[in-house]
């Protein structure tokens, strides 16, 4: 904790995460503008990096590129993780958040459910025992909104994105990473 930074784009969209000598040779080129740094500020002294010139740096969490850099858009696998993050660790039937979660196929595997996004939701334990291999209807359970394939694709490494989340001054820039479906009726 704390030697991570998050890297924005000129447009505040987030890059990539790096470590924090990085970020400060990104600063001290004058490439980068520090959003936040870390500590309070009598810590901020005390932490503060010393440049060639003898100039304090304080430690940045997150920077601003002054530039804007341009990059394709990357495709977004599907996968558990990416499935949990879509669906921010959250059961798809009962609600409830946790790390006791599984993936539900909503059509069963056997009735010709695919592996895609729009199948696949994030379901705890309880619920996927209750469901078993069934479809939905035959066990009086629904899904809390529709699964889609996530409008937000993060430019940074899924991992790096869902660890930065635990970053509080982070979260500002993170946007929810999440399927904006429509609340199923
Ligand atoms: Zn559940």
């Amino acid at each position: 904790m704390g030697q991570e930074v998050l890297v924005l784009n000129s447009d505040y969209e987030p890059l990539n995460v790096c470590n924090i000598r990085r970020a400060i040779v990104l600063v001290y080129l004058g490439k980068a503008d520090i959003l936040h740094a870390h500590g309070e500020d009598e810590k901020r002294e005390a932490e503060a990096w010393f440049t060639a010139e003898g100039q304090s740096i304080a430690r940045p969490s997150v920077v601003k590129l002054r530039q804007h850099v341009r990059r394709p858009l990357p495709e977004l696998k599907l996968s558990r993780r990416s499935i949990f993050a879509r669906d921010n660790y959250t059961c798809q039937y009962c609600g409830q958040v946790g790390k006791e979660l599984t993936i539900d196929h909503v059509v069963p595997k056997h009735n010709g459910g695919p592996m895609s996004w729009e199948n696949l939701v994030t379901c705890c334990k309880r619920c996927n025992t209750r469901k078993g291999d069934k479809p939905l209807e035959k066990c009086g359970m629904k899904l809390n909104r529709q699964p889609r394939r996530p409008r937000y694709t993060p430019y940074i490494a899924l991992n790096k994105y869902v660890s930065g989340t635990r970053h509080a001054v982070w979260r500002d820039y993170l946007p929810i990473f999440t399927d904006v479906g429509g609340v199923v009726q």
